[in-house]
Parts: structure tokens; C-alpha cells; sequence
């Protein structure tokens, strides 16, 4: 068992600083306690009746509970069910419906969001009752088939409704295995935990690189910018995973600090949404570190990286992981040229076995083994692959194509704009035209924002106006909801 491993050999050693409760004064765990705890609440699921294949949802923010309930739910081949900390009524609701779970350890101000009915646990009284569980000096391991599914992990629903990616032990450990290889990670290592743990970004790359390494994680609520500094110089981390919301905000951390925490880490990874270029020049200048982006997905978990060694590209994601297999295909279903854009489809290790309940969706998306991501990119000579968004953001303006991202890359780099996304707007004779929205600094001048498009794009690709806006609608991990864009906008003029 994969995550048994370190546990068991690294029973004495410190596991992990749990800031969740009190972060002015973590609570150290070694891995022996670690162990001992997931091993109780194993012995509690099991008490009331939890069998493998059964659902077990848990919507919580990060909090030692959760990793307890996670590794029980490994031990016993129950399906763990990680649910965005928050979401609300109709959200849930979706979650509940779907995954059907057959309980839902929350919080008492949260179940007020379950659907009528719903069985929960509070998750303030879980502790205890699995220590009267407790039956030290044995362990509980049920033998697990590989394939079993391990956890359904639901996509962010940027796109629309949430879909439950059905990831298997072997899913899970093989992306753990390829990551602590690739990015070199070790017992040595200081992981610093700020995202959530209900996405994979913080699930099966975050924690399973912390039990496949053992190295030792602090774990904290969530990223807090009036508490990072603080946070990183009393923890030195050599380690960060990061989205590039978590990027911009430590670059507005001191120079002292910046150069300290610099000095003392090792490696930062940039993902789930695109790293801007500017972020990631900025943040070698203050912090002297280089950030490794990558691309991965709830369906496929990890599947392309910047070298750990080697050239980590600004603006591109580098190259397949070793296992997996990447084919660039263009509309026609034919593999694009070298620099062309086209649809990623990924094989591997790491693919999920589908989407659960959704025959449908998990029909469209699997092709002869391969998954469609619905992501766009290109490959270059050197083998670089550079992201280009996402298949369904494509606007075809007079039957030319239109990637979004490359415009929005260009308003990024003009003088006081600070966020930019551009979607289609329907145009009579063209079908669709570049539509820009902007979170910018004062003086604001659309017009001067569209002329220094025209300066370094085709015209075609001119945004047909720059709307400001006070913030853009985005998902908890920072992504922006482009579908949501011109009524949020709308709304907010009101
Ligand atoms: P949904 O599928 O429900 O619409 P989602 O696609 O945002 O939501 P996730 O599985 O959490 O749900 O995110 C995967 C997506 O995140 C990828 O398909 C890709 O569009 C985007 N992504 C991940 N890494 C990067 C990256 N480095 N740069 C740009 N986009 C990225
Ligand atoms: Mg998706």
C-alpha cells in the first residue's frame, strides 16, 4: 500500500505541524500518530458499517480530520467524496445527489447546506469517537484491487456543472510516484500545505506527495497573504505547491522576507490555471526561484511539467510526465504540425476510469484509450508544450480562430492592468468578436488598451472594446468563470 509505506517506516518521525486549529502554535504529529489516528477512524467507519465501494463525503476546509478520514477511507476501499469547503445550497446539492454518500462528515454550520435528510457527522466530535476505537499495536488494512476507485474528485464546474472523476489507488500512486521522482522529493523536504484539500492540486499531489516522500507538511487552513510571511519564515518550506493567485500575492511580500524564504526553499509549482509570465519573471527577481508550472486536470491528475532540471519555460508547461503520452490533434482529428494548435489528448497511468454516473460524458471524453482534455496547445520544435485555453473559450471571428489567451497574454503585460480575460461576444456578420474584460489600475482608457492590442495582434484579434470591472467571477482555486462573464458584468454595472 502505497500510502502505508512512510507511515510505517517513519513512525517516529515528524510528520506533520497542524496549523488548521491554532496557527500560532502548530501541533506536531509524528507518523506513528498519523498512523495511529487513521487507523481508529478505519475502526469507527467500520463500526458502522462502512463497507468497500461505499461513499464518504467530507465537506470540510482543511483540518487534521480530513486526512484522518481520507486515509481511513483508503484502508477500508471506501470511496472518499472531497467536497468544496464553499459551496452552498445548489452546489451541494448537486454533489450529494451525485456521489450519493452514504454519510457526510461536515461541520455544524455547514450542514445547514445539505440537502433535507442528508445523514452528516460533525466533524467536532469525530476525533473522539474514533479514539474509543482505538486498538493499538494493530493495524487495519483491507487488500485492495489497484483499480478500486479510490476517490471522486468533482472537476471546479468552470465550465458548468461539476463531474465526479473517478480516480483509482493506481491513479493516485502512480502520479504520487511520478512527482516525488520528477521533482525530487524527500524525507528532507518542508511541503507547506495552503490549498484546499478537496481538489487534486492539494489531494493527490499535495498529500500524496507528503506520504510518498515522508517528508514533513504543514498543513494550514488555507492561504492567508496577512499571515504568509509570517507562515513561510516559521516554517521554511522547501517546498510550495501554488496557484498563481498564491503567486501574486507573495510577490507583495517584503524584500527581506522574499529573499529569505527565496534562500531556504527549494522548489515552487505553479498550476490549475495559467502562471503569467510577468509573475513568473517577478518571482525570480525577488525570490531567486524559478517556478516549475505544470498542467494536470481532475481527470488525469498530472500529466505535463516544466524539467526539475533544466529550462522551466514562462508561459509554457514543458513536457509529458514519463508514463504518460500527449498527441496534439487539430480539428480534423489529424496530429497538428510542429507550433500548431490543437486539442490535447492524454494516455497514462494517471487517466481516471471515467466519470461517475455520466456514461455519456465519459463516452464523449475517452477515445481509443485516450482522454480529450478540451484543452488547447502546441508543441514546439524543442518539444515544449505551450498551453492556448481551453477548446470551448475558442472564438471563430469571421472563420478565423481566436485564442483568447494570447490576447489576454498581451493585455497583461500593458501598464496598470492587473487581471484580463476575453471571451466572444456575438457579432451579426462575424459570428463572434473579441470582447475584453479588465481589472485595471487608475487612469483607466479602454481606447489606449485596444490601440497597444492593435500594436502587436491582428486586427482580427482586437478586442471590439475593454470592459473594466472591479473583480472577475472566479472558483475557489482562483479560476476565471469566462461563462458567467458578460451577465457578472452586467449585473455589477447595476
Ligand atoms: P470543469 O471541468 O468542471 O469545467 P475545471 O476544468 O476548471 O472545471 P479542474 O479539473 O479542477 O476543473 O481543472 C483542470 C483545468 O485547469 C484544465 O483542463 C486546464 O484548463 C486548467 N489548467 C490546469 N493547469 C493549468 C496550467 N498550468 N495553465 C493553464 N490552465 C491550467
Ligand atoms: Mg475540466
Amino acid at each position: 500500500e502505497l500510502l502505508d509505506l512512510s507511515l510505517v517506516g517513519r513512525a517516529g518521525a515528524v510528520g506533520l505541524e497542524d496549523a488548521t486549529r491554532d496557527p500560532a502554535s502548530p501541533a506536531v504529529l509524528t507518523f506513528g500518530e498519523i498512523d495511529a489516528r487513521a487507523d481508529a477512524t478505519a475502526r469507527l467507519l467500520a463500526a458502522r458499517g462502512f463497507v468497500a465501494g461505499d461513499r464518504l463525503a467530507f465537506f470540510l476546509p482543511n483540518r487534521l480530520e480530513l486526512l484522518d478520514l481520507f486515509l481511513a477511507c483508503v484502508r477500508l476501499g471506501v470511496i472518499a467524496v472531497p467536497m468544496n469547503a464553499l459551496y452552498r445550497e445548489r452546489e451541494v446539492a448537486h454533489l450529494v445527489a451525485d456521489s450519493a454518500p452514504k454519510v457526510v462528515v461536515t461541520t455544524a454550520d455547514r450542514a445547514a447546506y445539505l440537502p433535507a435528510g442528508t445523514p452528516w457527522w460533525d466533524v467536532a466530535t469525530l476525533a473522539a469517537e474514533a479514539a474509543a476505537h482505538a486498538d493499538p499495536g494493530r493495524r487495519l488494512v483491507v487488500p485492495m484491487d489497484g483499480e478500486a476507485i479510490a476517490a471522486l474528485v468533482y472537476t471546479s464546474g468552470t465550465t458548468g456543472k461539476a463531474k465526479g472523476a473517478m480516480l483509482t489507488r493506481n491513479n493516485l500512486a502512480a502520479n504520487a510516484a511520478v512527482l516525488t521522482t520528477c521533482w525530487q522529493i524527500t524525507a528532507a523536504d518542508r511541503y507547506l500545505a495552503v490549498l484546499p484539500l478537496f481538489h487534486v492540486h492539494g489531494l493527490a499531489n499535495g498529500v500524496h506527495c507528503w506520504l510518498a516522500s515522508g517528508c514533513r507538511m504543514r498543513l494550514e487552513e488555507r492561504f492567508d497573504a496577512a499571515r504568509a510571511a509570517d507562515v513561510l519564515r516559521a516554517f521554511r518550506p522547501t517546498l510550495v505547491f501554488g496557484v498563481p493567485a498564491v503567486y501574486v500575492r507573495l510577490l507583495e511580500l517584503d524584500d527581506a522576507t522574499a529573499r529569505e524564504v527565496g534562500a531556504a526553499a527549494r522548489l515552487f509549482v505553479s498550476g490549475s490555471a495559467p502562471l503569467p509570465a510577468h509573475v513568473h519573471a517577478a518571482f525570480e527577481a525577488r525570490y531567486g526561484q524559478r517556478i516549475l508550472e505544470r498542467y494536470g486536470m481532475s481527470e488525469t491528475l498530472m500529466t505535463i511539467g516544466n524539467p526539475y532540471a533544466g529550462e522551466r519555460r514562462a508561459g509554457s508547461v514543458g513536457f509529458p510526465f514519463p508514463g504518460t503520452a500527449v498527441r496534439i490533434l487539430d480539428a480534423s482529428g489529424e496530429p497538428a504540425a510542429e507550433g500548431e494548435t490543437g486539442e490535447l489528448w492524454v494516455k497514462g497511468p494517471t487517466v481516471c476510469a471515467g466519470y461517475w454516473n455520466r456514461p455519456d460524458a465519459t463516452e464523449a471524453a475517452f477515445a481509443g484509450g485516450w482522454f480529450r482534455t478540451g484543452d488547447l496547445g502546441a508543441r514546439g520544435a524543442d518539444g515544449y508544450v505551450t498551453l492556448r485555453g481551453r477548446g470551448s473559450d475558442l472564438i471563430i471571428s469571421s472563420g478565423f480562430n481566436v485564442y483568447p489567451r494570447e490576447i489576454e497574454d498581451v493585455l497583461l503585460e500593458l501598464p496598470g492592468v492587473r487581471e484580463a480575460v476575453v471571451v466572444g461576444a456575438p457579432h451579426a456578420r462575424k459570428g463572434e468578436v473579441p470582447l475584453a474584460y479588465v481589472v485595471a489600475d487608475d487612469p483607466f482608457d479602454g481606447d489606449a488598451l485596444r490601440a497597444a492590442c492593435a500594436a502587436s495582434l491582428a486586427s482580427f484579434k482586437v478586442p471590439v472594446d475593454v470592459v473594466r470591472v472591479d473583480a472577475l467571477p472566479r472558483t475557489a482555486l482562483g479560476k476565471v468563470q469566462k461563462h458567467l462573464l458578460p451577465a457578472w458584468a452586467g449585473a455589477a454595472a447595476e
